[in-house]
């Protein structure tokens, strides 16, 4: 069985590629992961996703765990059989969405009682359970379950509630013990202080982790606050594990999240965006559902190679958009996608070429362009 590894091949600055290996294949970084929050990502078939590039995907515990319940899918033989995604498959601990979605909360010591959201049934959501949920679903990646406070939030707030969190990083380091094959990262949390980073990191690392998440960011703080973070944060995390920057982002916060060492990224943007009408292309975004584009033959990207770009034209994705049919967001969200894996190719390429900021340096150019004159 392949053990769990990272193999960091090349650095341009503080941006660096590599290959993670998994036992149900190889993740290469950086590397940005869709997100399948309920067993699916939403309006893709698991091999038009493997089409556009995608090494990993992310499940949502929270979501899975409610429903169908982790019990389900590990009766029918694990997540990955259960959804047909052969590939590897991080899932988060739970603890995220329980903050941002489950009504009636409330958290101790021990861990957060929760009514789901979908039916209102009671839960109970610790370290332990999340553990126990994530080896249920058969997880690749699983995280530490965690606690983060929105920002912005007094820095009291946010020092006891990483502390808290690297109490329950400890708990989820015993309860997940030794797997073979599967890894356990750690999340650093602490806001924008620096200090609290810090603390955070080293705290993680006496524990011992197979990978590093910088948490608690992109909820909120906006760029030039996140960017700020990232300026030493992923330097407090060790240079030979995956740092992983979660829940990030627009194309350009990707950007600049690599430049500053970051290895791997989910977001459910693309996806999202997909559903609304909403295309990310080279030269920024694009909204499909403007009236401009109803007589316009032409492709979304003439450079880009999906299937929305090589086969159908702007006119046809506005009509199918503004007449609410399903593939609409089918094509759009495939777009989004292989737009997403083209920039971490693009980067992967220019990394281990030495030639990062003029990739760089090219990308934003092209997105300062905007969008192809109207016809
Ligand atoms: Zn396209």
């Amino acid at each position: 069985m392949t053990r769990f590894s990272f193999d960091l091949k090349a650095t341009d600055g503080k941006a660096r590629t590599g290959v993670i290996h998994t036992q149900r294949g190889d993740i290469r970084t950086p590397a940005f992961m869709p997100v399948g929050t309920a067993g699916t990502v939403k309006a893709m078939m698991p091999e038009s996703v493997a089409a556009t590039g995608a090494d990993i995907l992310l499940g949502n515990t929270y979501h899975l765990m409610l429903r169908p319940t982790a019990e389900r899918v590990a009766n029918m033989g694990g997540l990955h059989k259960f959804m047909n995604w052969d590939k590897p498959i991080l899932t988060d601990s739970g603890g995220f969405q329980v903050m941002s979605l489950a009504d009636l909360r409330k958290l101790n010591e021990d861990g957060v009682t929760f009514r789901s959201h979908v039916d209102g049934s009671k839960h109970y959501l610790t370290p332990e359970r999340s553990m126990e949920i994530q080896k249920l679903l058969g997880s690749d990646i699983v995280m530490c379950f965690d606690e983060c406070p929105a920002l912005p939030a007094d820095e009291k707030r946010v020092a006891e509630s990483m502390r808290l969190s690297m109490r329950w990083a400890q708990r989820s380091r015993d309860a997940f013990g030794d797997r073979p094959g599967h890894a356990l990262f750690g999340i650093q949390q602490g806001g924008v202080t620096e200090e609290l980073r810090a603390e955070s990191a080293e705290a993680l690392q006496k524990i011992g982790f197979d990978g590093y998440a910088v948490g608690g960011l992109a909820v909120g703080e906006g760029q030039e606050a996140m960017f700020g973070v990232l300026e030493y944060a992923p330097d407090q995390l060790p240079a030979d594990k995956p740092r992983y920057l979660m829940g990030v982002g627009k194309p350009d916060d990707i950007v600049g999240a690599v430049k500053r060492g970051i290895d791997m990224m989910d977001c459910v943007l693309p996806s999202r965006s997909g559903r609304t009408g909403q295309a990310w292309t080279r030269r920024g975004q694009v909204n499909i559902k403007n009236a401009r584009h109803q007589d316009d033959p032409r492709p979304l990207d003439e450079n880009c190679s999906c299937p929305a770009c090589r086969n159908y034209s702007r006119a046809y994705l506005h009509h199918v958009f503004r007449a609410g049919e399903m593939i609409s967001g089918m094509l759009l969200t495939w777009h989004n996608l292989h737009y997403y894996q083209e920039i971490m190719q693009g980067m992967r390429d220019a990394i281990a070429e030495q030639r990062f900021d003029a990739w760089e340096a090219d990308f934003h150019a092209q997105r300062a362009d905007g969008d192809i004159e109207r016809l």
